[in-house]
């Protein structure tokens, strides 16, 4: 037995480790966080997007057309998300059907707001489907989560869930995140936190088939400092929440609110100890802005690549641009803070540790979940 995650072992992810383990640029990467835009109908006060919101779109058919590249180029697994709210692009529909009909592996992260505009769309093409509420309550909602222009899209989400369960239960989680916030020291601190416990009872009784709970993340990418307020209150809601589990519905929490709710206190994201980003070979971001290595680094010019708006995929991953960027950005001091590779990182460098001790691939398996 190979003492290798599972998933790594996936043929399409073993090959990328071949690359890596020979020293050889990866041809192009297998998943792509795409972005169609940057706008959002809601203002949350602590998104981490806020910095390039209203920016950059794709025009429609440039988009379907990034969609149709992704798929040809071999891309294997795309999530739809960020920067802005996925479903607002016009050509929402058709780029999820066009990567769905391709073979891509579709993953949606949405703020829920508009789901019912794509009911069929959605629960036919996405293999994952993730509605950031990050409350039980509209009171809670409309502090953390308000609606642009004002009023309250609360309900609207809630009804917007119990709409497509029906149709996806098994793939649709209910997200929230840890959220506080406080004006100065001493000041009161401002959380949803007390509304966890009922959040998980409420994505249960609508149909999710999954409850995750997230950190939320200050300007640093770090997590919050106000959050060590809440940890009492916390510990009481995880508990709650988690009592909610069963065989049809799932509770993921982040290991550090775990810790914060066990009273272990609040940690932050290390420093990383490699010079070169792995993980950024075998995944990117794909949106207007431009291909970068990942979204934590959309607006650092020398993680950017290509502009997909003017210029085909296969040519951005086929020049030199690509393996530049890579050679220029050092996470030992370029990425600080949280990202989503960090585990998969420290996965893949073990990877490839393994393959050169042992020269030869472990018993491998078809691809069947690229979801990083
Ligand atoms: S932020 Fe994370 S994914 Fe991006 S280059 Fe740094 S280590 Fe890689």
């Amino acid at each position: 037995m190979s003492p290798l995650d599972p998933w790594l072992l996936q043929s399409s992810v073993w090959r990328c480790v071949e690359h890596l383990a020979a020293g050889e640029p990866v041809p192009h990467p297998i998943a792509v966080e795409l972005h169609l835009g940057t706008t959002c109908n809601l203002a949350c006060p602590e998104c981490v997007s806020r910095p390039t919101l209203d920016t950059a779109t794709f025009e429609p058919d440039r988009a379907l057309g990034v969609a149709r590249e992704l798929a040809s180029t071999g891309v294997r697994c795309v999530v739809l998300s960020g920067g802005g709210e996925p479903l607002l692009h016009p050509s929402a529909a058709g780029v999820m059907e066009s990567l769905h009909d391709a073979g891509v592996s579709l993953g949606l992260v949405t703020n829920g707001t508009l789901l019912h505009l794509h009911l069929q769309t959605v629960a036919s093409c996405a293999a994952r489907i993730r509605v950031s509420v990050d409350a039980a309550t509209a009171a809670t909602y409309d502090r953390f989560r308000p609606q642009r222009g004002g009023g309250s899209s609360f309900q609207r989400v809630l009804r917007n869930l119990e709409r497509i369960a029906p149709l996806a239960h098994d793939r649709l989680t209910y997200s929230f995140v840890l959220l506080t916030r406080q004006a100065g020291v001493g000041a009161p601190v401002d959380s949803n936190a007390a509304d966890l416990a009922e959040a998980a009872g409420l994505a249960k009784s609508l149909g999710c088939a999954a409850f995750e709970v997230g950190i939320g993340l200050d300007a640093r990418l770090q997590p919050a400092p106000s959050h060590a307020h809440v940890s009492s209150l916390l510990s009481d809601q995880l508990h709650a929440a988690l009592q909610c589990a069963d065989n049809d519905f799932r509770v993921f929490v982040d290991p550090m609110v775990a810790d914060l709710a066990a009273g272990r206190g609040l940690r932050e994201f290390p420093a990383r100890g490699y010079a070169r980003c792995p993980a950024a070979q075998i995944r990117a971001l794909v949106g207007p802005r431009g291909v970068s290595l990942c979204p934590r680094h959309q607006c650092l010019p020398r993680a950017i690549y290509g502009d997909p708006c003017v210029t085909p995929l296969r040519e951005i991953w086929g020049g030199t641009a690509f393996q530049a960027a890579i050679a220029r950005v050092d996470p030992r001091s370029d990425c600080t803070g949280a990202c989503m590779s960090m585990q998969l990182n420290d996965q893949l460098l073990c990877a490839v540790d393994w393959l050169r001790t042992h020269g030869a691939a472990p018993p491998l398996t078809d691809d069947h979940d690229l979801f990083m």
